[in-house]
């Protein structure tokens, strides 16, 4: 059957929620899955929006490529993307919280005790999930330290994705800032797919070819008689 071209958007990499004009709290996501991800979609000859916070990857020659800092200039990126994509993968590591107020001023070290303010930042996959459209494919991404499956399948429902790729980020040989990665993907529908640990790369290939065939299947156009 002749496959149509598919629209992947990808979000990748760490955001950054600035504190002072020098000083910014963010995570160690490398960007390396998401970008592996990428790169694999272009492959395989599909179109590809990349939305990156900061990382020092090469940007995947062919995509379109939207540099973002803070998880709220990736929500509106992400949100003016949506609408054109067919499959949604969020392999983004977002900040959970943001500092309540960004200093015009750097901090002096005046007091020996210093109190943040934080306040939560705006859940992006979540936003998505409740605006999907009926032909589209929504991907996350979860990094779990303990209860890996139960806060996982908590994960999939609340935030109404099709499928959760979940990582064991307590792990050091894999996930975060590493170059292999070992998955669980959990599906809406119950499914449950494990992938051995292999280089990001070539996990990337086997997901891509995973979703461009579940999308394809599902709302696919139909080969001419
Ligand atoms: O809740 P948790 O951060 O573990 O969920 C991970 C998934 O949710 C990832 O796909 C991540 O990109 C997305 N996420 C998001 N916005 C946030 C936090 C997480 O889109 N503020």
């Amino acid at each position: 059957m002749a496959k149509r071209q598919i629209t992947f958007l990808i979000t990748a990499g760490p955001t950054l929620e600035d504190l002072d004009p020098v000083r910014f709290l963010s995570n160690r996501s490398s960007g390396k899955m998401g970008y592996a991800l990428a790169e694999a979609a272009l492959k395989t000859r599909h179109k590809v929006v990349l939305i990156s916070g900061p990382t020092s990857l090469k940007k995947p020659k062919g995509a379109k490529f939207i540099p973002v800092r803070s998880a709220r200039d990736m929500l509106t990126a992400t949100l003016k993307q949506a609408p054109h994509a067919d499959i949604i993968i969020k392999s983004a590591a977002v900040a959970d919280y943001r500092p309540y107020k960004t200093r015009s001023k750097k901090i002096k070290k005046n007091t020996n005790r210093l109190t943040l303010t934080l306040i939560k930042n705006p859940d992006i996959l979540k936003v998505l999930g409740k605006h999907k459209k009926n032909t589209q494919l929504l991907v996350g991404f979860a990094a779990e330290t303990h209860a890996v499956l139960h806060h996982a399948q908590k994960k999939l429902f609340e935030k109404r994705v099709d499928w959760l790729a979940v990582n064991d980020v307590s792990r050091k040989d894999i996930g975060f800032d590493a170059d292999e990665n070992e998955l669980l993907l959990l599906a809406r529908d119950g499914r449950q797919l494990s992938f051995v640990k292999q280089s990001k790369s070539s996990l990337a290939k086997e997901l891509i070819t995973l979703f461009a065939n579940e999308w394809s299947n599902k709302f696919g156009t139909p080969p001419k008689p």
